[in-house]
C-alpha cells in the first residue's frame, strides 16, 4: 500500500509561490535545477514498497499507463507557465531523474517522447545528468539505444540482490541473469551504470550479502547504492513480520552487512561519498542525489511526486486518476504544501550534510541565517572534539584549514553506521 502523503497548506488552484520563494528565484539562477519525472507503475507489488505505485490491478479507472506520458507533459507544460509567471529566470536542468514505480514499463520512445519534451521546454545544461531506473528484465541492447540516442547518460538497475531466495522475499520477479545482460547492453549504448541493493532482507545470511555484492562489483558498474532494508507500516512484508511469518530485521545484522559493504565495495575502488552510496569517482556519482541532499531545487512531476524550490515545498496527489483530473481541468496537481522554518531548515542542514562524504563545514554551518535566525546554538570545537575522541568524526578532516577555518566533521566507518546518534549530538 502507497504511503499516506504528509497534511500541509492547499496548494492555489495557479500554483503560484509565496512572494518571497518567488523574490528568491532570481539569485538560483546558475544553482544546479533537477527534474524528477515519476512513473506510477508496477507488474507486481513487492511486499516491502510504500512507494505510490499502481498495478494495471489497481490502477483503477480514470488512469491508464497508455494516457500518462500526455498527462505527465500536460504538467510540464504547467511547470514551466507557473515559473515564467513567477518570474523566474530561465534555468536549464542540470539533472533528470525518472523514477518509480518502474520507468521501463513504459515503452523506451513514450520515455523518449517525454525527455524530448522537457527538453524543449527548459532545456537541459550540456553536462546533464540524466538518468532512468530500469527493471533488468526490460533492458536488451535496443531499449537501452533508444534509451541513449534520446538523451539518456545513465541507467539505475534494481538489482536488489544476487540471491534467489533472498529476491523471493522481497517479491523481486526479474531474472538475476538479466542483471549482466542489462549491463552490458547498457555500457554497449554508452550509459554509465548504477546498481542498486537491499541488504538485511529477512532470511538473508551474512554469506548471502556477500554474494551479492560480489556479484555486484564484478560488473563493474560505476556506482553502487547500498541501503539497508527499512520495514514500512501498512506493508504486506510488515504484516507478515507481526504475524510471526518473517523473521524481524536485526539491527546488529545490518551493521555488520554494512562494515561488509564497505570491504568488498572499497577493495573494488568504489567509495562512499554518502553513506548508502558509493562511486568509483568524483564524477559518476549521482548529481540528482546529491542536489537533494545539498538542498538545491527541482521539480517533481507526477502523482505523489515532491518538489522544492528555494525553500517552499509540495507535493502531488497521489492517485493517478486524481493527478490527471486535476491537470486536465487546467488546475495544479498540487495537494499540499510548506514553507520551511529556519529551525527545520539548519536541522536538515546539520543532517544530510553529516551523511556526506564531504562532510559538514562547520564554519558555514555557524553561520547560516537560519541558525541565527531560529536562535540555535552553535557548534563548538568541544563537541566535535567530543566525537572525534568516540571514533565517530574523523580527527584530521576536523582540524582548522584555510578552507574549512572550523574544520569539518566527517563521519567515521564507525560513525556512518550512528549517523543519527552524531546529528542528535551536533544538533542546535
Ligand atoms: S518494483 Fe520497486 S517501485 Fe515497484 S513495487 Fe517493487 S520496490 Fe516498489
Amino acid at each position: 500500500m502507497p504511503s499516506t502523503l504528509p497534511l500541509g497548506d492547499p496548494v492555489p488552484a495557479d500554483g503560484g509561490f509565496p512572494a518571497t520563494v518567488a523574490q528568491a528565484l532570481p539569485a538560483r539562477a546558475e544553482a544546479p535545477f533537477g527534474l524528477y519525472v515519476h512513473i506510477p507503475f508496477c507488474s507486481v507489488r513487492c511486499g516491502y514498497c510504500d512507494f505510490n505505485t499502481y498495478t494495471a490491478e489497481d490502477l483503477g479507472p480514470g488512469a491508464s499507463q497508455v494516457s500518462y506520458p500526455d498527462t505527465l507533459i500536460s504538467e510540464l507544460v504547467f511547470a514551466r507557465e507557473v515559473l515564467e509567471k513567477m518570474g523566474a529566470p530561465e534555468r536549464p536542468f542540470s539533472t533528470v531523474f525518472f523514477g518509480g514505480g518502474t520507468p521501463t514499463l513504459l515503452p523506451p520512445e513514450e520515455l523518449a517522447r517525454i525527455l524530448t519534451r522537457a527538453r524543449e521546454l527548459f532545456g537541459f545544461r550540456p553536462d546533464a545528468e540524466i538518468t532512468t531506473e530500469a527493471n533488468p528484465d526490460t533492458i536488451t541492447d535496443a531499449t537501452a539505444q533508444v534509451l541513449a540516442e534520446a538523451g539518456f547518460t545513465r541507467l539505475s538497475l534494481g538489482m536488489q540482490s544476487a540471491v534467489p531466495h533472498v529476491l523471493g522475499t522481497l517479491d523481486r520477479t526479474h531474472d538475476p541473469a538479466n542483471v549482466e545482460r542489462a549491463v552490458h547492453a547498457a555500457r554497449a549504448a554508452g550509459l554509465q551504470v548504477s546498481l542498486d541493493l537491499i541488504s538485511g532482507t529477512p532470511g538473508e545470511s551474512l554469506e548471502d550479502w556477500r554474494t551479492s555484492l560480489e556479484h555486484a562489483v564484478a560488473l563493474a558498474p560505476d556506482h553502487i547504492s547500498a541501503y539497508s532494508l527499512i520495514i514500512e507500516e501498512g506493508t504486506a512484508m510488515a504484516s507478515k513480520i507481526k504475524r510471526g511469518v518473517l523473521p524481524d530485521i536485526d539491527p546488529d545484522d545490518q551493521a555488520d552487512k554494512y562494515l561488509l559493504t564497505d570491504e568488498v565495495l572499497g577493495a573494488a575502488g568504489l567509495t562512499w561519498y554518502e553513506v548508502s552510496n558509493f562511486s568509483t569517482s568524483v564524477a559518476t556519482r549521482s548529481e540528482h542525489n546529491l542536489n537533494y541532499w545539498l538542498d538545491s531545487d527541482w521539480w517533481g512531476a507526477g502523482p505523489g511526486a515532491h518538489s522544492h524550490m528555494a525553500g517552499l515545498r509540495w507535493w502531488n496527489v497521489k492517485h493517478p486518476a486524481a493527478y490527471a483530473q486535476r491537470l486536465s481541468s487546467g488546475a495544479t496537481p498540487g495537494h499540499g504544501r510548506e514553507l520551511l522554518a529556519d529551525a527545520d531548515k539548519t536541522l536538515e542542514h546539520l543532517m544530510l550534510r553529516l551523511r556526506l562524504a564531504d562532510g559538514l563545514d562547520v564554519a558555514g554551518f555557524n553561520a547560516l541565517p537560519e541558525l541565527r535566525r531560529s536562535q540555535g546554538e552553535k557548534i563548538s570545537r568541544k563537541s566535535v572534539q567530543a566525537l572525534v575522541h568516540d571514533g565517530l568524526i574523523e580527527e584530521g578532516a576536523a582540524q582548522p584549514s584555510n578552507a574549512h577555518p572550523q574544520g569539518r566533521a566527517v563521519l567515521t566507518l564507525r560513525g556512518r553506521l550512528l549517523a543519527d546518534a552524531v546529528t542528535r549530538r551536533l544538533a542546535p
